[in-house]
């Protein structure tokens, strides 16, 4: 394949390609720019692989096309981590530094830099990315993903969302690090669509780009939705607004309503990082067929169960994990399909519902609770904002459900309990209850299971633990 930045810049020139503050660049900047930089990395970086310290910032997108324009791979690192935790991560990668290089600077740059018009093309299986999934089940694995992966990821959710003549923009608030933000950046180029890149989520600036018109399209997960639907107060989104992309973790159905009862067309999806994002979404308009479920296969997606875990083929499956062959081994299936680790069902017409992970499943005393399901009960009960269950190792039991909680309100335990007996079966329950004032977060901005588990069966170093027996 044609380089696709520089296609893109051939193309449409003079349309805005990012919007950063008050600044913006064209496709004709972008290009200009990254060349600037694959130039640099030509000469001065012989090796194939690069590490980027994936702030969202116009730098970013620069030295990421940059370093794909001059053919070598891209790590994108998560740029809160320390440096100590960074440099293990760097040279498990096989590169010597972290890009953008602290000897870079544009004006030096510019004028001894050359553009070379022999760039590199690009195959289908070149490995174009390297990014780390969220860690929520342990330490992060590193995806790599090819061009092939990313150009199917792009045009499947083009796809399902409908193709349009003139894209609208979209709002970039997520983590680049992340394959929700760096889908994003791919889709910008090939649908050749304005992205207004935020440093940081900030719900009255992402409201403002969508109720203005600026923006069209923006993807978020529950919490940021959640921010946004506070700041939006009594005011519409307008029906410029073509998309809001939600996913991420499972999600309170009335949270999808109430965006859109204030008119979000809200797209909800289900995907991973090893799938380049999403497996299965709502068609615009359709969600009501299947209220609790996660979607339809996007187009060249194929799914099934097998052992209640669901599996995937698809072009968009991953090349592979960085010098970890067992998980690629345990990934893989030999007939080629990638299991999830997702528990799921799939029904007559083929709507995909994502229950638990397997490893989020709870067994107690022999019977499967799942997480989300007991979760959506206490989201039920008055004031509560915020509910994630997990399971706890129990003596007799095996293991039992406990909760995570934020709550408006002060909670009274004994009326949760009788308002929990009322809707689930008593071994689904939780036994054990932690009110705190906000849930642990990871970057990617999902719940960090690992460590309210951990809270909740050693002991609590946050909020109000009590016994829910
Ligand atoms: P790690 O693999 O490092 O433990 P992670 O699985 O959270 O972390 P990601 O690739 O960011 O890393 O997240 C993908 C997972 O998120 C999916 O496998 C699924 O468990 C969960 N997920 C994503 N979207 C949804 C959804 N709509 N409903 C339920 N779960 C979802
Ligand atoms: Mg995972």
């Amino acid at each position: 394949m044609h380089n696709w930045l520089l296609r893109r810049a051939q193309l449409t020139p003079e349309q805005i390609a990012l919007v950063e503050g008050v600044r913006s660049w064209t496709w004709a900047d972008v290009a200009e720019l990254a060349q600037r930089r694959a130039s640099w990395l030509h000469t001065q970086y012989p090796a194939p692989r690069v590490a980027l310290q994936a702030t969202n910032s116009v730098e970013t997108v620069l030295w990421l096309w940059g370093a794909l324009t001059a053919g070598k791979t891209v790590a994108l690192l998560n740029p809160r981590l320390s440096d100590g935790e960074l440099a293990p991560l760097v040279s498990r990668m096989g590169v010597e530094a972290a890009l953008p290089p602290l000897t870079w600077s544009e004006s030096t740059h510019s004028a001894k830099s050359k553009v070379n018009p022999e760039w590199p093309t690009w195959e289908l299986d070149d490995h174009a990315t390297i990014m780390f999934t969220s860690g929520t089940t342990g330490a992060p694995k590193a995806v790599i993903h090819s061009f092939g992966n990313h150009w199917a990821s792009a045009t499947a959710s083009a796809l399902n969302l409908g193709i349009e003549r003139d894209p609208a923009a979209w709002v970039c608030a997520v983590p680049l690090c992340h394959v929700s933000g760096l889908s994003m950046l791919i889709k910008s180029v090939l649908y050749g669509s304005t992205l207004h890149l935020l440093p940081r989520f900030d719900a009255g600036i992402a409201n403002r780009l969508l109720l203005t018109g600026e923006a069209g399209y923006i993807s978020v997960v529950p919490t940021m939705l959640k921010a946004m639907l506070k700041d939006l107060g009594h005011r519409q989104y307008p029906g410029s607004l073509r998309a809001l992309l939600l996913g991420g973790s499972d999600v309170d159905p009335t949270l999808i309503a109430a965006a859109e009862a204030v008119g979000a067309p809200v797209i909800y999806s289900y995907g991973m990082t090893e799938t380049a994002s999403q497996i299965v979404a709502f068609p615009p308009g359709r969600r009501q067929e299947a209220p609790g479920a996660s979607g339809l296969p996007l187009f060249s997606t194929e799914v099934r169960v097998r052992d209640e875990r669901l599996e995937v083929r698809s072009p968009t499956v991953c090349v592979g994990f960085l010098d970890d062959p067992c998980a690629y081994a345990a990934a893989w299936t030999q007939d080629g399909w990638f299991r999830t680790n997702d528990v799921a069902t799939i029904d007559a017409h083929g709507f995909v519902t994502v229950h638990a992970r397997s490893t989020e499943l709870i067994i107690s005393g022999g019977e499967n609770v799942y997480p989300s399901e007991v979760a959506a009960v206490l989201r039920t009960f008055p004031g509560v904002t915020e509910a994630v269950v997990v399971g706890i190792p129990d003596d007799r039991w095996g293991h039992v459900p406990a909760a995570m909680m934020a709550s408006r309100e002060v909670v009274d335990v004994d009326r949760l309990h009788r308002h929990c007996q009322a809707r689930m079966a008593g071994f689904k329950v939780p036994r054990k209850l932690l009110l705190v004032d906000e849930l642990p977060r990871l970057v990617s901005g999902k719940p960090d299971l690992l460590r309210i588990q951990r809270e909740l069966s050693v002991h609590a170093d946050v909020g109000q633990l009590v016994a829910m027996t």
